[in-house]
């Protein structure tokens, strides 16, 4: 008689998720990272009790030459269709823990945030509204009605008080990186990135909670981050304090890592509001600039000037007011369900200039700052 043998569950994952393209996978317990709010798989799934950890690594050449300004629609590409290949492996994984009697959920990408009250979809065409009505106002060859007026009115008050309440910590509704440290795809590094024996920081992770009691892998022993902190130097929005570290403590694993500043640094030059803050030889994508000062505030008043920012952007009409729509579509809209082409991001830099290796990182850092300012939209 032939026995056949059964091939355990995890096993079938793992191949799974390697056969559809991911680089790196592996599993978690949810008991593992639980304590923090933002890994607590339960807010997502009741009753989870594993996690798998996918992610799929970014192309080298492509990356390069984003961080040195020779081309930058095909990183945004890049970053589009992983986020969608993360989606679909994460969508088969689901699919076969599902087929074994399991419960299972596909976590998204990006653009989830527990704190961010999406619920009412009709601020995304107030806002295109508002810019419509901004950017009529602005032409001296129309005259706006006086019930077009009184929209306006409306519409500024009741958009501007709301950005000007924007929480500057955003609280992911499942933190990718927690499980993919506790899953043994990579250590934090010093930018607060994970960072992966073969890719440096140049991967995106996906999520997939499940009931089924899977067994866990290991975090790895040794932390690939090489402390060169060429991520801190490529901070334009200087999130970093400079010399100091904070502890955190993920699945057992304690990192000493950079300390954050305010994170309204890393959101003015991230969400692409401004392009230069720290450094002025050289500029992420965003051809925006700070308006009135010289750096962002080193105080408190730091969050006001962000929240601002937004604003300020909308009442200036044009390309810096359509930046603002882009950022609502996405945290309102979701990010996930939008074309690949549809990505745009202007920094990453802290994440992108850690490449696989210290030559790698080194060239990444030389090209970025000799990369030059940028003066235009670049889509
Ligand atoms: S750039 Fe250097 S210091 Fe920063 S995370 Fe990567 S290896 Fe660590
Ligand atoms: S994404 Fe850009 S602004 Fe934000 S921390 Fe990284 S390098 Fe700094």
């Amino acid at each position: 008689m032939t026995v056949t043998k059964q091939i355990p569950l995890e096993e079938q994952v793992k191949k799974l998720a390697l056969d559809e393209g991911a680089a790196l996978v592996g599993i978690c317990t949810a008991d593992s990272i639980k304590e923090k709010d933002f890994s607590d798989a339960s807010f997502m799934l009741p009753g989870a009790q594993s996690i798998v950890s996918i992610a799929i690594a970014m192309d080298d050449e492509i990356v390069k030459k984003y961080l040195s300004k020779e081309e930058y629609l095909p990183l945004c590409y890049e970053e589009g269709h992983i986020t969608k290949d993360l989606l679909k492996i994460g969508d088969k994984i689901k699919e076969l823990l599902e087929e074994k009697g399991f419960k299972a959920f596909r976590c998204n990408i990006n653009f989830n945030y527990r704190n961010i009250n999406t619920t009412s979809k009709a601020v995304v065409p107030a806002i295109k509204e508002l810019i419509g009505l901004i950017d009529k106002e602005k032409d001296p060859n129309i005259e706006l009605s006086q019930k077009e007026k009184r929209t306006l009115d409306m519409l500024k008050k009741m958009i501007f008080s709301g950005f000007k309440r924007s929480p500057m910590t955003l609280v992911p509704n499942f933190s990718h990186r927690c499980a993919a440290v506790a899953a043994g795809l990579g250590r934090v590094g010093w930018s607060g990135n994970v960072i992966t024996e073969k890719y440096g920081a140049r991967v995106l992770f996906g999520s997939i909670l499940t009931d089924a009691k899977l067994t866990p892998d290991k975090p790895l022993e040794k932390n690939p981050c090489i402390k060169c902190k060429l991520c801190e130097k490529s901070c334009q929005g200087g999130l970093f304090a400079k010399d100091e570290t904070e502890t955190i403590k993920i699945a057992d694993v304690e990192e000493t890592i950079a300390k954050r500043n305010n994170y309204g640094y890393c959101i003015a030059i991230c969400s692409g509001m401004a392009g230069q803050n720290k450094f002025k030889e050289w500029s992420t994508w965003s051809p925006f600039r700070l308006d009135d000062v010289d750096r962002l505030p080193l105080d408190d008043s730091i969050t006001e000037y962000v929240q601002n920012m937004y604003v300020k952007a909308l009442e200036k009409g044009g390309k810096e007011a359509e930046n603002v729509l882009r950022l609502i579509e996405n945290s309102f809209l979701g990010r996930n369900n939008k074309p690949a082409e549809d990505f745009r991001p202007t920094c990453g830099c802290c994440q992108l200039v850690c490449g696989p290796d210290i030559k790698s990182k080194k060239e990444s850092y030389n090209l970025l700052v000799n990369s030059g300012c940028a003066d235009k939209v670049p889509y």
